[in-house]
């Protein structure tokens, strides 16, 4: 089996991803198994807090590392909530209160156009210079009252008008074929068999 540390302690993305790296002959770790503490994500965009969240994991282990970083980005608040979604609130914001924030500051907007994004980055060791990079947007609208009962943070407020529901609305396994980050796991599964010959 290769070994791959995820470089994240959520478990629900630990099964997705290992359900798909798997016919890969890719044994995914999480980073906790293996004393890894979580990574500082410091920066302003997506991309660059996977990667330090990916060499962090490879530069405590030794061993290839994967990582993703993701939020909800509004066309009318350029970006934001961006790589704050978790925080929009503030520092320890639940998702209720983040949720009540994104509803405030989209109140004087008549555009609501919103996407989650998803950027996946793997690398082969702390200091490769090719990291694997796999990105994917999911497109929506940003709604004013809840509707659904899955899924997580932004769901309920996220308005698919191709499906006619919320992100909340939908089966989990219809929101995995769907969403950024399922589409993101898929294209960094076929980066990994491509690029690095992991077949
Ligand atoms: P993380 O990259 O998993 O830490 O996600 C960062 C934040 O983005 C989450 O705490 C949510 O606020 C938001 N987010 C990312 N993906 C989703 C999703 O699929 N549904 C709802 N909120 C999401």
């Amino acid at each position: 089996m290769r070994r791959l540390v995820l470089a994240s302690d959520n478990r629900g993305k630990l099964a997705e991803f290992a359900a798909l790296l798997a016919p890969l002959g890719v044994e995914l770790l999480a980073q906790r198994s293996l004393g890894v503490q979580a990574a500082e994500e410091p920066h302003p965009t997506f991309v660059e807090n996977a990667l330090a969240k990916a060499r962090h994991a490879a530069s405590s282990t030794g061993l290839p590392a994967l990582a993703d970083d993701s939020g909800l980005c509004c066309v009318a608040l350029d970006g934001a909530p961006g790589v704050r979604s978790a925080r929009f609130a503030g520092d320890g914001a639940n998702d209720g209160q983040n949720n009540a924030a994104l509803v405030r500051a989209l109140q004087p907007f008549v555009d609501r156009r919103a996407h989650y994004t998803c950027v996946l980055v793997a690398v082969r060791n702390a200091g490769d210079p090719e990291p694997l990079v796999a990105d994917s947007r999911w497109m929506g609208e940003v709604i004013d009252s809840p509707r659904g009962r899955h899924g997580f943070g932004y769901d309920p407020y996220f308005w698919l008008p191709g499906q006619g529901c919320t992100a909340a609305e939908l089966a989990p396994e219809a929101k995995n074929r769907l969403s950024h980050r399922g589409l993101a796991m898929r294209e960094m599964a076929r980066r990994l068999a491509a690029d690095w010959g992991w077949q």
